[in-house]
């Protein structure tokens, strides 16, 4: 075998697609963009948050989701940093997670999710 010149590899697009499935009949949230299902409902914190477009929930676990770039973001409550929370389906952007907070009264949110309400569906399965 020659040797190739191989293009370097990239550590950072190397996630494996590995997609869970909820089979139970418990309430969840899913991708608005491909329907998958994103988290539980019984991991919902707060409802009670403003996202970009809207309403947003704050939510202790996702699933099948992966983060964009870290970045810090000033918000009415100080600097935090945070990176984007996205649908490892189909990509689309769902919310944030929050990295790190300003102050102790907003650690609550550390290494929480936010999902923005427009971007994802409720599904009730009763
Ligand atoms: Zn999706």
């Amino acid at each position: 075998m020659s040797k190739s010149n191989r293009p370097n590899a990239n550590p950072q697009t190397c996630s494996t697609k590995d997609l869970h499935y909820i089979t139970s009949d418990k309430p969840v949230f899913s991708c608005k963009n491909c329907s998958i299902v994103i988290g539980l409902q019984d991991e919902l914190c707060s409802k009670g948050f403003t996202g970009g477009s809207g309403r947003a929930f704050l939510i202790n676990s996702t699933i099948n989701t992966n983060l964009g770039k870290k970045e810090e973001r000033k918000l009415i409550t100080g600097t935090h940093t945070c990176a984007d929370l996205l649908c490892a389906s189909c990509g689309s952007s769902l919310g944030w997670k929050y990295l790190k907070t300003p102050s102790d009264d907003q650690k609550y949110k550390e290494n929480r999710f936010i999902l923005e309400q427009a971007k994802i569906v409720k599904e009730n399965n009763w």
